[in-house]
C-alpha cells in the first residue's frame, strides 16, 4: 500500500500543477481515443513503470473539472475537505446496508440525513436516504408516491390508471421514471412553465380535475427547486396547496439547486419546502461534494419503509431496522456516499455550506450584470439562478460551444428555452472567484476573434 500511495500522491500533485497552466485537458475526439491511450486489456498484466506511464497519460488527458476552465455542467470544482472523506470511504470499502458491516459510518449518514430534516422544518417523522444519484432519488419519490397511492401495485402489479405531473422544463428523468414505475412515459402530464421558466399552478390543477374525470389516479406532483436549464424555482407553495387539496404526493426535485436549504438568503426560494412529502437534491452539485452524493429527504420515513424494506435473513442479522439502512434503500450493497458530506460539513459548519451557495449567487451576479451590460450579448436567464443563458453576437450557441471544446479552450454547454437556443454559463464552483468568471467572458470574445473565419457567417 506504501507504494501506491506514494504514486498516487506524486500523480495528483503533477496533475494540480497542470491544471493551473493547462485548466482544459487538450482534446481527444472519440474517434482517436484507442489509437491515441493504451486502454487495451490483456492476459498479462504489464510492468510496474509501463502502467505508470499509461495511467499518468489517461489522466492527463481526462476532462478537468476542478478547473477556471470547467462551466459546462451542474457540478465542478475540488473541495479537498470532502475528497478526504471520499478517499477514506474508498479505503475503508464499507457497505451501509447494515450497521454490521459500517458501524459508525451508519451513524454518518444518519446525522446527516436528520440535520437535514431539521432545516427542512420537519419533526422526528421524518427520514430520508441517500441515493446513488438525484435521479433515482426522483425514483425513489415516485415510487413512494405510488404505493402510498392506495394502488397495489406492489403486491398485485400495475391495474390503475396513474398520472404524474411535472413542469415542461424539469429534468427527463421524470418521464424515465415513470416508464421504469408503470406508470408509463404518456401519463406524465408536461405542464407548461411561465415567462420565468415555473410550473404555472393553474394549469396543474386543470390539469388534475382533467385526469380525475376521466378515471386516472394522479399520484405524483413533481416540482423542481432549480430546473436544469434556467435554473427556475417552481412555486412550491402554491402547488402544496393543490396537492393538499387533491390528495397527491409532493415531490421536490431539487437536485440542481435544493442545497438553498442552507442559505438564509436564498431559502425562500424553496417556501414552503416543509409542506411537501419528499425533497431530493445533489449535494455533489451546489454542496462542491464528489460525485455521487444524493440526499433524499421524506416528511414521514415510515414511507421509505413501505416501499423498500425487504426481509432478508442472510443479511439483517443484527441491530435495530433503524440502523441497517438496506431497509431504506434501492440497492443492496451501499457505497458510503455520506462521510465526504460529512467530512466537509465537520469541518467548516453549516455557515461554511451557506457560504458557498451564497458565493454561487454572488458569481452569477456578476456573470448576470457583465452580459446584461455588454451589447455584444444577448440574455435569456433571470434573477435568482445561477444558470446564466446567453448568445454572443449572433453566433449559433451549439458553435461556439463546440469549438471552444475543440479547441481546449471552455468547457461550456447550451440549452434551450421556448425555441430560443442559447450557452448556459453555470457559476457551480465556490473556488471560483469574479477574475474567473470574468475571464470566462474574455477568453470566449478572444476565441472568437482569433477565430473569425470560423464564424464569418454569424459575426
Ligand atoms: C442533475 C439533475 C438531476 C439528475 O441528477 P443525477 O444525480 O445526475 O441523476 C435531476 N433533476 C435535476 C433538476 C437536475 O438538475
Amino acid at each position: 500500500m506504501h507504494d501506491t500511495l506514494s504514486h498516487f500522491n506524486t500523480l495528483v500533485q503533477e496533475l494540480i500543477e497542470d491544471e493551473v497552466v493547462n485548466p482544459v485537458a487538450q482534446h481527444l475526439p472519440s474517434d482517436e481515443l484507442f489509437d491515441t491511450l493504451d486502454l487495451d486489456l490483456s492476459e498479462d498484466g504489464v510492468d510496474n513503470q509501463t502502467f505508470r506511464a499509461l495511467f499518468k497519460d489517461l489522466v492527463f488527458r481526462t476532462t478537468r473539472t476542478a478547473t477556471k476552465g470547467f462551466f459546462n455542467q451542474l457540478f465542478g470544482g475540488r473541495n479537498e475537505k470532502a475528497v478526504l472523506g471520499d478517499l477514506m470511504a474508498t479505503v475503508l470499502n464499507n457497505s451501509m446496508y447494515t450497521y454490521k458491516a459500517a458501524g459508525p459510518m451508519i451513524g454518518v449518514e444518519k446525522v446527516i440525513v436528520e440535520k437535514l430534516c431539521n432545516y427542512v422544518g420537519w419533526d422526528r417523522e421524518s427520514g430520508g436516504t441517500i441515493a446513488t444519484g438525484g435521479s433515482l432519488a426522483n425514483f425513489m419519490g415516485l415510487l413512494m408516491a405510488r404505493d402510498s397511492a392506495g394502488t397495489k401495485i406492489q403486491t398485485q402489479g400495475v391495474r390503475a390508471k396513474m398520472t404524474v405531473y411535472t413542469s415542461a422544463e424539469s429534468h427527463y428523468s421524470v418521464s424515465k421514471n415513470a416508464s421504469f414505475s408503470g406508470i408509463g412515459r404518456e401519463n406524465v402530464r408536461k405542464i407548461k412553465a411561465d415567462d420565468l421558466g415555473r410550473m404555472r399552478v393553474d394549469l396543474l390543477e386543470e390539469a388534475i380535475k382533467e385526469d380525475v374525470e376521466n378515471g386516472f389516479t394522479p399520484v405524483l406532483v413533481n416540482a423542481t427547486a432549480g430546473t436544469t436549464v434556467l435554473g427556475a424555482f417552481d412555486p412550491i407553495d402554491a402547488i402544496s396547496k393543490i396537492c393538499k387539496q387533491h390528495d397527491v404526493w409532493l415531490h421536490v426535485d431539487g437536485a440542481y439547486c435544493g442545497s438553498v436549504l442552507l442559505s438564509k438568503t436564498h431559502k425562500h426560494l424553496i417556501n414552503g419546502i416543509e409542506h411537501v412529502d419528499s425533497f431530493s437534491f445533489n449535494a455533489h452539485k451546489m454542496l462542491n461534494v464528489p460525485l455521487t452524493c444524493s440526499i433524499l429527504l421524506v416528511k414521514n420515513a415510515s414511507h421509505l419503509h413501505q416501499s423498500f424494506s425487504n426481509e432478508a435473513e442472510y443479511l439483517y442479522q443484527t441491530d435495530h431496522d433503524e440502523f441497517n439502512l438496506g431497509k431504506t434503500s434501492l440497492q443492496c450493497g451501499k457505497r458510503n456516499d455520506a462521510l465526504k458530506f460529512w467530512t466537509l460539513w465537520k469541518q467548516v459548519g453549516t455557515n461554511g455550506l451557506e457560504k458557498q451557495v451564497d458565493k454561487q449567487f454572488e458569481l452569477a451576479d456578476t456573470a448576470f450584470r457583465y452580459v446584461s451590460n455588454n451589447p455584444d450579448y444577448t440574455v435569456y436567464s433571470f434573477k435568482n439562478s445561477i444558470s446564466i443563458c446567453f448568445n454572443y453576437k449572433s453566433i449559433p450557441a451549439r458553435q461556439l460551444c463546440t469549438l471552444l471544446y475543440e479547441h481546449s479552450t471552455l468547457l461550456v454547454g447550451y440549452g434551450s428555452f421556448r425555441d430560443e437556443e442559447f450557452i448556459r454559463l453555470v457559476t457551480m464552483n465556490p473556488q471560483h472567484n469574479t477574475d474567473d468568471i470574468l475571464n470566462f467572458f474574455r477568453t470566449l470574445e478572444a476565441f472568437v476573434e482569433e477565430h473569425a473565419s470560423l464564424f464569418e457567417a454569424s459575426v
